[in-house]
């Protein structure tokens, strides 16, 4: 099995700024598996609030890669993600890579090897960045094709940014607090006041550490409370219901789709609502979770309508809604004019291009 990683910077439309911090591109990482004519893709999306970078995901797929002798099944891709643990961004990329193997090499897509039905997709919602106001306004104008708008909140001027949306639309939003709301007192008067401006839930309101708040919170809130940034693994959901109605379940976050299916069984048995989210990722990561929305109540993945040079293609989103095309595996593809010849698996650049065999 030949296998390819390389880097790929990802250019955002718009600057993409939450409670955290700003954002003009990433660097993601894709790996490719080449095995008897077939192939596989994955990508990692790093990410620095669990301690990741390209470099910690670069590393952990080579050791990765050395363990690797062929093709896997469920129990062999567990042990091998389980050489790096903690590294969740390269272990989803590994693992999507080869299930998506697998899928080719069953002439399948991925949610029909599982028995998932597209039909039951809820709508994506598209994130609309913190901004000046008005041009936060300008970008929910330019997301008219969505049904439901996911708003980053957690700045001092939170609610003039929601007026300056609702002044021009009637979208459902939802909002992403990013844990930017450090007083309890003041998240939940922040709370009632967006249920007022037709806002559905909020996510992660304070930070992921104080659980007594979110416990707190929980109680009087009259909008849905999701964790984000509090959920990380499935062994993690039974220290968060108290706290939570419902978690963001995200491929990166959790080390992949076997480890993402697992959460979302936890999470129901538990009676928490999920929704499915992403990093900022290409149309390959969105790919991979996509094909478990059908088990998310909330879709939130519009990773790669973020940014300007999507190298895959496989997704189409028409009215709010993504569509498959029915190819196998991921059913995504290297979008050509994007991915330079040096970064297709053919090519022989090894300044490029760290290859592994
Ligand atoms: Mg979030």
């Amino acid at each position: 099995m030949l296998v390819m990683v390389l880097r790929k910077t990802l250019n955002l439309k718009h600057a993409f700024t939450i409670s955290r911090g700003t954002k003009t591109d990433v660097e993601n990482v894709i790996v490719n598996l080449e095995h008897n004519g077939l192939s596989g893709w994955g990508e990692a999306s790093a990410n620095d609030r669990y301690n990741e970078s390209p470099e910690t995901t670069i590393n952990a797929l080579a050791a990765m890669i050395d363990a690797l002798s062929g093709p896997c099944d469920d129990k062999q891709i567990k042990e091998l993600l389980a050489l790096v643990p903690g590294q969740y961004a390269a272990q989803a990329a590994m693992e999507m890579a080869l299930l998506d193997y697998r899928g080719k090499q069953l002439k399948l897509p991925l949610y029909q090897h599982w028995g998932l039905d597209p039909k039951d997709m809820a709508p994506t919602s598209m994130t609309i960045a913190m901004a000046e106001p008005q041009q936060m306004a300008i970008h929910a104008r330019e997301a008219s094709d969505f049904k439901i708008l996911k708003i980053k909140l957690g700045a001092s001027n939170d609610r003039a940014m929601i007026q300056a949306i609702r002044a021009v639309t009637d979208q459902k939003l939802r909002v992403d607090a990013n844990e930017g709301w450090l007083d309890r007192e003041a998240a939940a008067r922040e709370i009632d006041w967006l249920a007022t401006q037709g806002v559905e839930l909020v996510e992660q309101p304070m930070p992921a550490a104080q659980l007594e708040d979110a416990i707190w919170l929980k109680s009087r809130s009259i909008l849905p409370l999701i964790a984000d940034e509090a959920f990380t693994t499935p062994d993690s959901i039974n220290t968060l219901q108290d706290g939570y109605h419902g978690i963001n379940v995200k491929l990166q976050k959790c080390g992949g789709i076997l480890a993402a299916r697992q959460s979302i069984e936890q999470a129901r048995a538990q009676k928490m609502s999920v929704m499915l989210g992403c990093m900022v990722e290409s149309s390959l990561g969105i790919s991979a979770a996509a094909h478990l929305a059908p088990l998310a109540d909330y879709l939130d993945l519009d990773g790669h309508l973020l940014v300007t040079n999507d190298p895959f293609d496989g997704l189409e989103m028409r009215e709010g809604y993504l569509h498959f095309n029915n190819k196998f595996g991921l059913g995504v593809t290297p979008n050509q004019e994007i991915m330079r010849p040096e970064d297709c698996p053919t090519s022989k650049d090894e300044d490029m291009l760290e290859e592994f065999s």
